[in-house]
């Protein structure tokens, strides 16, 4: 079965009509579906985007997950411990780049990227990674996009993955219908028609988790039709743009948003005087105890991103001035690095007893997973899966659609 490989500089360019000037990528795509003065923003105005911290995280990982597997493409071998260190070295080289102000976050990226690639399953082969497609639907509709790593998994299936560093993965009815993941899979057959099933993957990597999905040629002859409707609809409002910035809708991405800062909407969740606004706990009924739990849920998630972003301005203020304090009169800010104890567990191993190393020590199911899955010897697997055991913790209340 022959395969296609590109190396990073020869990226995969698939054009099967002649250019047109709208492009539709799948973040665009998602904006104007979510938000219509995102999409003014973004695509009409095109202002510049602030830094921000989940994203330059996320980038951070994104290439050094990249460099890894343009590696496999070449070796299709396990990596040792000191090859995926090298990796976990370009996510920090990379990350510093960027001005993030929490040893936080080196530590939980460089887990990340320790994580997945400890964890590979070698019986799909990569062949493909951060490969750009370009293409054109027979609707007409030209979508753009990169798509972060492409496996085969035997003679007529190729795995279509997206890596995601998000703390919250979507549900299986919701990748069912994302966006994203239909336009890859439309990408996939004109990119991979040697392949005639294909599955899509989000891969969480914080959270050690995968979701698969995949698209019927009916879902997929849906697709089509539905982008080739908003296209034309977006065509309309790029070629004529209302003459007055259209209003924002506040919603569960806000905190994500690269100008939650310019947004009137935005504004409003965080300058509401949010006591008065809460429904009091000996008032609440079902209906109002979820509305709440999301009204709590989404301020919370804008705060802690607004927090961050001035943590942020703050470090960049600091490193271009670093002589003059930053002080408002009665206050200033006295910069501190966080720092953690670690003990060496292979030294405490040679020094302490079994059953004071079991008093102290604490397993990761994630990394039992993934050692389990280097493991060969189906007896010791047994034996190992058979020391687990589940602890109900306090319950957690997501909210989803009936
Ligand atoms: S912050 Fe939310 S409402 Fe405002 S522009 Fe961004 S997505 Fe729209």
């Amino acid at each position: 079965m022959p395969t296609k490989a590109v190396t990073k500089k020869e990226k995969t360019k698939v054009t099967t009509k002649k250019k047109k000037d709208l492009r539709l990528s799948a973040t665009m795509l998602k904006t104007w579906l979510q938000c219509p003065l995102q999409f003014q923003l973004n695509y009409i105005e095109r202002l510049p985007q602030p830094a921000n911290t989940s994203f330059s995280l996320g980038n951070a990982v994104h290439h050094a997950l990249e460099l890894a597997n343009i590696s496999l493409m070449k070796t299709h071998k396990q990596f040792t411990n000191e090859e995926v260190e090298e990796f976990v070295q370009e996510f920090r080289d990379y990350l510093a780049k960027t001005h993030l102000d929490s040893m936080e976050y080196f530590e939980s990226g460089a887990t990340m990227v320790r994580g997945e690639l400890l964890g590979l399953d070698l019986n799909e082969r990569v062949i493909d990674a951060e490969v750009e497609f370009d293409i054109t639907t027979p609707e007409g509709v030209r979508i753009y996009g990169f798509i972060d790593k492409v496996s085969q998994v035997n003679e007529t299936t190729i795995k279509i993955t997206d890596y995601k560093t998000s703390k919250i993965a979507m549900s299986w009815d919701e990748a069912k219908v994302d966006e994203q993941l239909s336009m890859y899979d439309l990408a996939a057959t004109v990119l991979y028609p040697q392949f005639p099933n294909r599955i899509l993957e989000l891969k969480y990597v914080r959270l050690g988790q995968s979701l698969t999905s995949n698209r019927t040629d009916i879902a997929q002859f849906e697709f089509r039709r539905e982008i080739a409707s908003i296209f034309k609809a977006i065509k309309e409002y790029r070629d004529n743009p209302p003459k007055q910035r259209p209003d924002g809708y506040y919603n569960d991405k806000c905190h994500w948003c690269a100008y939650n800062k310019k947004c009137p909407a935005y504004n409003q969740q965080l300058s509401e005087n949010m006591a008065n606004d809460f429904v009091p706990v000996t008032e609440l009924t079902d209906s109002t105890a979820i509305e709440e739990l999301q009204k709590v849920s989404l301020r919370e998630k804008a705060l802690k991103e607004h927090k961050d972003n001035v943590k942020l301005w703050l470090a960049q203020r600091i490193e271009n001035d670093p002589e003059t304090d930053v002080t408002n009169g009665t206050h200033m800010i006295n910069p501190m690095c966080s720092s953690r104890r670690y003990y060496d567990a292979e030294k405490l191993a040679s020094l302490l007893t079994v059953d004071q190393l079991v008093e102290i020590a604490s397993v990761s199911s994630t990394k039992v997973t993934k050692l389990l899955n280097t493991i060969s010897d189906p007896d010791l697997k047994r034996e190992v899966e058979s020391a687990a055991f589940v602890k109900v913790g306090n319950p957690q209340y997501r909210i989803k659609k009936r």
